[in-house]
């Protein structure tokens, strides 16, 4: 350990994001690693985004993204101030563990299968927590969460869709899980749900312990923006802006406020790409399993699946030589998976083109 750390420094473990090639997009490179959106952003939001560079850039842009909040509040028939928006979902994230988490003597309760960062903030806030294993078909355990327990928990946490499985729960289900806790904060991280899986927004109306993290990375195709945000009661989010006032105020840039009002707003741009997206999973899900693979059920831009006769590290390898990335994490219970990416039609046909070569030979 270097001697100028602070000492909790030495035990983190970072979280480890997708290779990005250097420079952005390179020539024949598929990337199908990151779950990013394989079309560009809106139109609109390029116009948004080009009619910022000017001399207003010397001045810091409105702390509050109040524009912003109001057009998502709209979008989702709640107020602009049960909206708090965030550099990425992740920061949203890195403020709802810190805010809302951090209660010594009380765990977090999330699935052993989930989205990794939510370790990584553990680790950094000091939060202990408790894993509900996954069953079998990788589905949530609903009863894990709602039975009663001698310590009441921090918070429970988990995405819906599951990632990296992209199996989703029921929005009854999770309603039964909030009136089961109504003592903690129950997260459910959105990120995907707008490919196919039903959001609990509605359920903000009936239930004071929900927040719902949603993010402009996937579905409208911003991952490069960097915008992300919490939807939950007043009172959660006055604890958000908090933390986030006491770390900086101004995690939006004018950039990414203008950037992601035009998204938000161009919703007939979002509807169109999402469904080409639904329509080219479910294509590739059964061109997967036509090559052999086990295809989980995804509601998400991304399958997650495994071959019987090879092992993920090996196909991951073959697809790389031929300049495809896929996401191979080396974890208990998930190592034979790939989490593969949903591009474009074409983008789908490459890579089962490469599988089936890859995969005739022995
Ligand atoms: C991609 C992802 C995020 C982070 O998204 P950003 O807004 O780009 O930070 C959060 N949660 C899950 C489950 C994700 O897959």
């Amino acid at each position: 350990m270097n001697p100028h750390w602070s000492p909790h420094v030495a035990g983190l473990t970072p979280y480890t994001p997708g290779e990005q090639p250097r420079g952005g997009i390179v020539a024949d490179l598929l990337k199908l690693n990151t779950n990013e959106n394989p079309y560009a952003p809106s139109p609109r939001v390029l116009e948004a985004v080009r009619a910022c560079a000017t001399d207003a850039l010397r001045l810091y842009p409105d702390y509050s993204s109040l524009a912003l909040r109001e057009a998502i509040a709209a979008l989702h028939g709640i107020g602009a101030d049960q909206v708090f928006l965030g550099n990425g979902s992740d920061e949203v994230l890195a403020h709802v563990f810190n805010a809302l988490f951090r209660k010594p003597g009380h765990p977090l309760v999330m699935p052993d299968i989930t989205y990794s960062f939510y370790r990584t903030y553990c680790a950094l806030y000091g939060i202990d927590v408790e894993f509900a294993a996954l069953a079998n078909d990788f589905s949530i355990t609903v009863e894990d969460y709602t039975r009663p327990r001698a310590v009441i928990p921090a918070g429970i946490i988990f995405a819906n869709p599951n990632a990296p499985t992209g199996m989703a729960l029921a929005v009854g289900d999770i309603e039964r899980i909030l009136v089961a806790n109504r003592d903690c904060p129950v997260v459910i991280d959105e990120a995907y749900v707008d490919f196919g899986a039903e959001s609990v927004v509605p359920l903000l109306a009936r239930h004071a312990n929900l927040v719902v993290v949603q993010t402009l990375s996937k579905s409208r195709a911003l991952a490069g923006l960097r915008v992300g945000f919490a939807l939950a009661g007043t009172a959660i989010v006055e604890g958000l802006i908090r933390v986030k006032d006491s770390f900086n105020s101004y995690p939006l840039d004018r950039v990414a406020q203008a950037g992601a009002l035009a998204a938000i707003q161009d919703v007939a741009y979002f509807d169109a790409t999402r469904k080409k997206i639904m329509a080219a999973r479910d294509g590739l899900t059964r061109d997967l399993a036509s090559l052999g693979f086990e295809v989980l059920p995804s509601c998400a831009n991304f399958v997650f699946a495994r071959h019987p006769g090879r092992p993920a590290g090996e196909l991951s390898r073959a697809l790389r030589n031929e300049h495809i990335l896929v996401r191979h994490f080396r974890l208990p219970r998930i190592e034979e998976f790939l989490r593969i990416t949903v591009g474009t039609p074409d983008d789908c046909r490459r890579l089962c083109r490469v599988l089936s070569g890859v995969l005739g030979k022995s």
